[in-house]
């Protein structure tokens, strides 16, 4: 990989490891109001908008913050103040979605399965067809808090047969995971510079379809998270409302050529897969066990159970593979006591073998015999 830091690999659901080339895009200072600047915001905008197999009627809204203040933007403005949203909720991101629309007073109903259970499309049918108010739906596409895959396609159809309007939540799978706009009917969708993109963390974006975002005009609570105003402005001059995160923008334009270089989406899934693929064969190995079946792990995050053995203790295995150059990320479980390691950022096959080989001798020092959860 294009990485000469030394810095400890981050094996999370983000921020991520970036690769040089990125990080050295931001060695400049620019104006918000130059032209270069305001080139680069286009060329962002347009790029990511072609990641999605979108056309013209869809726009790029960036936001500056991390993505869950995209999230927010995305909820406040395509939620109409007296609408109702229903969320999909199998783990933390769902219920942060929850929190947004308490926080904003917005009606909305949840319907939650276990974190390792994905929403049945009969069942959110059903939820539709029994409640006409509901004018909404929102899903994530990974919920990163186990790494299921949610079936959004499917979801989707559902939505759309409906005629109720869709937002998705697909901050870490965008850009890695094969989606086409012509293909899942929504209304917007929310991600972020520094997820699968491999960017650096400071803005969000929301790409919007434009009939939905002519209809939002005042919808939002919030002046610097109003999504129809920041469009309305860039479409106007470019530019950004309020201070751009200008070093964030340029490392995002450097990301995206990257990310075009290695093959755009199927090029990044297939790396992203071999590294999870690589993930699972050595922990498995190891005795350590995935809490999600193949057919529902994204190739994002993997969750593990904890090993059952008392002498495994996590903050010391997670003291000593960060002292070997890997951090790691806890368990955010309510179903089982787990552990999660990432397969995304600037990171290859002989990254996890390491990171495998790694928490091996992790293991040894700490004179645990396997990481079997039974
Ligand atoms: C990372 C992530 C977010 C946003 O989190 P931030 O910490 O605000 O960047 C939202 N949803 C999902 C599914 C995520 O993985």
């Amino acid at each position: 990989m294009d990485r000469t830091s030394g810095d400890p690999l981050l094996l999370t659901p983000g921020p991520l490891t970036t690769g040089d080339k990125t990080k050295r895009a931001m060695l400049h200072d620019w104006g918000s109001r130059d032209q270069a600047f305001i080139d680069a915001t286009r060329d962002i905008r347009e790029r990511i908008i072609e990641v999605a197999g979108g056309g013209r009627e869809f726009s790029t809204v960036p936001i500056q913050g991390s993505g869950t203040f995209a999230v927010e933007a995305m909820v406040g403005t395509f939620l109409p103040r007296d609408g109702k949203l229903l969320i999909l909720v199998n783990g933390a991101y769902g219920h942060r979605i929850a929190k947004i629309c308490a926080y904003m007073n917005r009606a909305y109903v949840v319907s939650e399965t276990p974190e390792d259970i994905p929403p049945d499309p009969n069942a959110i049918d059903a939820i539709l067809d029994a409640a006409p108010d509901i004018g909404h739906v929102v899903i994530v596409h990974c919920e990163t808090t186990s790494g299921i895959l949610n079936p959004v396609r499917e979801i989707a159809a559902v939505v759309a047969n409906r005629g109720r309007r869709l937002l998705i939540d697909a901050m870490s799978t965008f850009g890695a995971i094969p989606f086409d706009l012509t293909d899942v009917n929504c209304d917007a969708l929310a991600a972020s510079s520094n997820k699968c993109f491999e960017g650096v963390p400071g803005i969000g974006f929301v790409i919007c379809r434009k009939t939905a975002l002519l209809e939002a005009e005042g919808n939002a609570h919030s002046l610097s998270l109003d999504l129809f105003d920041q469009w309305k402005a860039m479409a106007g001059n470019g530019q950004w409302r309020f201070t751009p995160p200008t070093h964030v923008i340029f490392a995002l334009r450097q990301a995206l050529e990257t990310h075009r270089a290695e093959g755009g989406v199927d090029g990044r899934y297939h790396r992203y897969s071999e590294n999870c693929r690589v993930l699972l064969e050595g922990m498995r190995e190891l005795g350590f066990e995935p809490l999600l079946s193949h057919n529902l792990q994204a190739p994002i995050i993997v969750t593990f159970r904890m090993p059952a053995d008392p002498k495994f203790e996590f903050e010391t295995f997670y003291d000593r593979l960060k002292h070997k150059g890997f951090i790691i990320y806890p368990g955010k479980l309510t179903v089982a006591d787990s552990f999660r390691i990432g397969c995304i950022g600037a990171l290859n096959a002989d990254d996890m073998r390491a990171a495998v080989t790694a928490a091996g001798n992790t293991l040894l020092e700490m004179d645990v015999a396997s990481g079997s959860p039974e």
